[in-house]
């Protein structure tokens, strides 16, 4: 994405193109930035910078992006720019849709918590955090959507709250293996050492996944015939 935009210095206006790219560094949605503030940054020893902040549509934070002034063009009133680098130059927030966010809000916080560990390098750990994760859209989906009694739930192992009380195929299939996957990022043997945080990862969008189709489908139900 080019953002065109008028830059001053000294009273003077000159045009520059800031090229960034089309996903947003935080929630990595593929939006159209808005250019919220830029300045140059004259630096005795070093090349100019040119700092800009953008705001992302869809998750709403601001990012960062510094770039490097390649080249003036004094007579067309031109600066030419270069992207260094966004802040922050990972991916920090995973979007839920609604409704996941409604049946289990402490989902989504443990799920972002373990994947900026993961985002930090800290790979030995992040693996529970996603087990944690799990835990919570399981125990609250059967909570919040199948009326299960809740200190029954909130006390019951997660292998036994997934094999006895999910009734859903698709859910049980895909949550008793990350449930394996989880436990194995926290304990001290590895049942599953071929298997990444990855598949986990993907597991758990699976589960957000069916669970998301569910309740669309339990709405739907609720429309009844003219
Ligand atoms: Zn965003």
């Amino acid at each position: 994405m080019i953002l065109d935009t008028d830059i001053y210095f000294k009273s003077n206006s000159y045009n520059t193109s800031l090229e960034i790219p089309d996903n947003c560094p935080v929630c990595d949605g593929k939006m159209q930035a808005q250019l919220t503030s830029k300045d140059f940054v004259f630096r005795p020893h070093k090349h100019a910078q040119l700092i800009a902040s953008f705001l992302c549509p869809i998750c709403e934070e601001l990012y960062m992006g510094r770039f490097s002034v390649t080249q003036y063009i004094e007579d067309k009133r031109q600066v030419i720019v270069e992207l260094e680098c966004l802040y922050p130059t990972t991916n920090g927030i995973k979007l839920f849709n609604e409704e996941i966010s409604k049946i289990s809000p402490m989902f989504s916080q443990i799920y972002n918590d373990a994947l900026n560990a993961e985002n930090q390098g800290l790979i030995t750990i992040c693996g529970m955090g996603y087990r944690k994760a799990v835990e919570f859209i399981i125990k609250d989906y059967l909570i919040n959507c199948k009326n299960e009694d809740a200190e029954l739930i909130k006390k019951l192992e997660l292998g036994r709250c997934i094999n006895e009380k999910i009734q859903d195929g698709n859910i049980k299939l895909v949550a008793s293996r990350c449930a394996w996957l989880g436990n194995d990022q926290s304990h001290y043997f590895n049942k599953h050492p071929e298997v990444g945080i990855d598949i986990l990862k993907k597991l758990i969008d699976a589960i957000v996944y069916w669970i998301h189709i569910e309740s669309i489908k339990d709405e739907a139900l609720l429309i009844s015939k003219a």
